[in-house]
């Protein structure tokens, strides 16, 4: 069924408790917690706790929960203070474009200067 916890998924293993993380927010729905590899001073992951394989399929197939995920990573930019010099949010979606994990998650991104275009 849509949504149900994946046997074989790091980030529902990291929802289940299974394997740690370090959590910087959390509601009934999301968790946020910080990038093994960080990429910048703020790199935080917020992820649906349920299972959907990107973020399109979650903005589809469970539309407020997708807007959960946009609007808690808004709270962990406030949170850690990125959202005053700006914050980049980016959902890397398949093979090509660097998605590694096939659990939907927002990546926040802040606390140094951010290029445009990226590469
Ligand atoms: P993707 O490449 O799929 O857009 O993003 C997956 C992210 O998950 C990467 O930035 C990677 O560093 C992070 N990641 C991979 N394994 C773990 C882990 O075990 N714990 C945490 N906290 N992050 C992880
Ligand atoms: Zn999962």
């Amino acid at each position: 069924m849509a949504g149900e916890p994946q046997a074989d998924c790091l980030f529902c293993k990291i929802v289940a408790g299974e394997v740690p993380a370090t959590v910087v927010h959390e509601t009934d729905t999301v968790v946020a917690f910080q990038d093994i590899n960080p990429q910048a001073p703020c790199h935080v992951l917020v992820i649906p706790k349920a299972h959907y394989r990107d973020a399109v399929t979650l903005a589809t197939e469970a539309p407020a929960l997708a807007a959960d995920v946009l609007r808690e990573a808004g709270a962990v930019a406030a949170g850690g203070k990125v959202d005053e010099t700006g914050y980049r949010v980016v959902f890397n979606t398949g093979v090509g474009a660097g998605q590694t994990v096939f659990h939907a998650h927002a990546h926040v991104l802040g606390g140094r200067g951010l290029a445009w275009p990226p590469g």
